[in-house]
Order: C-alpha cells, then structure tokens, then sequence
C-alpha cells in the first residue's frame, strides 16, 4: 500500500510553510510538497519579508493585518529567532499629501509606535523631511531561510502536482510522470497560480514585484517603507523591494530592469553610494479579490452549476464544498504577515473543527460572484 498521509500541503512558500508546521504541531502527519526541490521559489523568495503592521484610518482589513502582525512577530520570536531581525520599521509618508493624513492615522496605530522627526530621521541617515512613525516592534525576516528551516522540519517531497482526484475519502496527487500521492486532506497554498480546481470565485491574481540585495557599509539599524522598503543593514546588505505591476509575465514594464526604479527610488531616502548589487529577485504575489486572505473550504464549483443553475440568478442554496479540501492563499503584500496565523486558523479547522474566521472564508466571496458571472455577457 502507498503512505498515506491526514494532510498533503501543495506550495512550500510561507503559506504552505507555515500550514505545514501548524498541522504538523496538532499531531497530524503532513507532507509539504513543492514543485521545486526547495521552499521559497515563489513569490515568497522574493519578498523583502517585512512584517510590520497597517496604517491607516481603520477598518476591517487594516484591524485584521494588526492582528495578524501581533501574532507573527511573536511567532517568529519564538520559532525562528535567528530569521527574524526585529530591526523597527518606519512609515514615511509618500509626500506631503500623505503627511497630512497621518495624524488621521495615528488613533488607528494599534501596535507600539512613536513619531520620529525630521531630525531624528536624519540622525537614523534617512533623508527625509516629513515626520514618520517608527514600529519598534516591527521587523524583517530572511525570507528562503526562515521557509528552507520550516521546510527541514516537516517531511518534504519535490512533486509537481498536474491533477488531484478524489475517491472514497482519499485524495490522490498525480504529477506528469503519473506517480501518486495519498492523503486524506488536501491543502492549496500555490501561491498565485490557481489552476488545479475552478477558484474563479476567490478572484486570485498576481501583481509583480522585485527585490535587490546589496552590499553595503551604511549604517542603518532600521528598515523602512515609504514607496519602497528598504531593510536595515543586517549582516552587510541591504534589501530594497516594491511589488507593483499587474501583469501575468514579469518584466512587461521594467523593461529587463527591475532594479532601477527601485535604485531611483531608494537614493532619496538613504545613502546609496557604496551599494553593490549581490543578487535580483522577481516574483509574484497573490491577492484576492476583496484582498482579504483566502482561509478555508473550497466551494464545489461544477456541483454548484449542475445542481443549483439558479444561483446565478441570484438564489441562495446551502453550499457545497469539495470534501476534505482547503485553501490557504490570497495573503498578498504581507505573506509574511498573515501566514503564521492563518495556517493556525486552517489547523485548527482541519484538525478540530473550529469554524473559521468569516472575515477570511473563501465563501464570501461565491454567491458575488455567481450573480455577477449571469450578469456578464459569456465571452
Ligand atoms: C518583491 C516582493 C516583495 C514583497 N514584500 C513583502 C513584505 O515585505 N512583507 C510581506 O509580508 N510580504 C511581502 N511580499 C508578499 C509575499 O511574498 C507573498 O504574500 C507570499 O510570498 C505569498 O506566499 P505563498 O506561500 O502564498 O505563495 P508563493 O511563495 O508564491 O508559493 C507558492 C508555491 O506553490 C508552488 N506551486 C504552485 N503550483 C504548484 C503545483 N501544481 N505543484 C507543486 N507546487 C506548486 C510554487 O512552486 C511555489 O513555491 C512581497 C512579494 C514580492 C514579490
């Protein structure tokens, strides 16, 4: 008989690695699977990996974000000391427009903060005129590192998986060469690519980005985001990142030069004159549609068509969801952020039934979308 496993993760970026972990750590016997032989080949490797908390003038998913952070930086304390540089973030404002409305923000902080002027930015090397918060709590994490460490604690296998087909409460895996995998439960962390299944309700899609690690002898103990991020000078190099483009290929807008707006950019805030480019990074992350993260079941789209067509016409059946079926993605500019907790939320679905949080069930966004799809004119 093949292994069989409770749960095989698919997508060793931080989401997978972090699901991987939580489940492992509720007892279950997981297998993270990844195209690639090693984690944080996607989106994931290029990330600045930031974890610092949203600003802004409140709501839903900026309350969400802080609540995720709290729980991360405490995570990644714990877990992961060594990949975690809790350097402080500062928050400058894009320009002098944006100035203005920090104040406005500033009820909004939830985690610990305090104002830097323009003189302390600059005794920090940070040229910069408009006053700023610094999260002292904030920080970066090495990103391959901390998910190729998570990955060297769970089992992992290189399997590109091309089909999943579910039978009598087992899912197989099948990748091109037609070798299998067995579990009883499936989790989707692939990150912006969303093909396996009809996801088409959650919306998902990728917006490019790219990082530059560069060596470097300025001191600078914080990191900051202002239109970029710029990391702190850990060990002799410094990481400037922005993801921004909208587009399925990379490269479509930067012309074959991912850096240099990023270099521009980056030559405003701190002195950039002894940086020496060490490596590039490109990859994409994954939002969803209302860029709240994906966290849960996934619904059973062709049953849904079949059974209920009247849910395009704006009726409400029960949903149906594919069985023993999850997903976690969706967590957009902040996979470093929201990870930790959300596989800790998927977990504890998984493993005790705990429903999950409605604020990140993929459900909320499927009867939306199936009234909009009648709406539109087929293609
Ligand atoms: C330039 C840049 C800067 C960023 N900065 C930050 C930041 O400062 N802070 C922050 O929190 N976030 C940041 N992000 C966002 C963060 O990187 C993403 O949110 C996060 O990486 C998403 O992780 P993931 O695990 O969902 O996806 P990914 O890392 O993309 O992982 C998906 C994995 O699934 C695998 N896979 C897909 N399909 C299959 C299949 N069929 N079979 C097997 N394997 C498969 C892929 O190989 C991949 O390894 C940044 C992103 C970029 C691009």
């Amino acid at each position: 008989m093949p292994e069989s496993y409770d749960t095989i993760i698919i997508g060793a970026g931080i989401a997978g690695c972090c699901a991987a972990f939580a489940l492992q750590r509720q007892g279950q016997k997981v297998l993270l699977v990844d195209r690639s032989g090693m984690a944080a080949t996607g989106g994931s490797g290029a990330a600045g990996a930031f974890v610092s908390p949203k600003i802004g003038k409140g709501g839903p998913l900026q309350a969400l974000t802080n609540e995720a952070f709290a729980f991360a930086k405490d995570f990644y304390l714990e877990y992961f000391p060594d990949y975690f540089h809790q350097t402080g973030v500062i928050r400058i404002p894009k320009d002098a427009e944006d100035a203005k409305k920090f104040s406005l923000y500033e009820p909004h902080n939830e985690a610990k903060y305090r104002w830097l002027n323009k003189e302390q930015l600059q005794r920090l090397g940070i040229k910069e005129n408009n006053a700023s918060f610094l999260f002292e709590e904030a920080g970066v994490c090495d990103a391959p590192e901390l998910c190729n460490t998570i990955l060297k604690q769970v089992p992992f296998q290189q399997f590109a998986v091309e089909k999943l087909i579910y039978n009598n409460g087992n899912w197989t895996l099948l990748n091109a060469q037609r070798s299998t995998l067995n579990a009883r439960h499936i989790v989707l962390a692939t990150g912006h690519e969303s093909d396996l299944l009809d996801l088409r309700y959650m919306g998902i899609r990728g917006t490019w980005g790219s990082r530059g690690d560069y060596y470097s002898t300025l001191e600078l103990d914080v990191s900051m985001h202002k239109k970029i991020s710029v990391s702190a000078n850990i060990g002799g190099i410094i990481k400037l990142g922005a993801t921004h483009v909208k587009s399925k290929s990379p490269c479509i807008l930067c012309d074959g030069k991912p850096l240099a707006s990023l270099e521009e950019v980056a030559a405003k805030m701190v002195d950039t004159s002894d940086f020496v480019l060490k490596e590039t990074f490109c990859g994409m992350r994954a939002g969803s549609k209302d860029y709240f993260p994906l966290i849960g079941r996934v619904v059973d789209v062709p049953y849904m068509e079949a059974h209920h067509p009247n849910v395009f016409r704006g009726a409400k059946p029960p949903l149906k969801h594919l069985d023993n079926l999850y997903i976690l993605n969706g967590v957009g500019g902040r996979g470093f952020v929201f990870a930790p907790l959300m596989a800790k939320w998927l977990a504890e679905l998984i493993v005790e039934g705990k429903a999950v949080d409605r604020r990140v069930d993929p459900d909320r966004l499927f009867l939306k979308w199936a009234r909009k799809l009648k709406a539109e004119p087929s293609a």
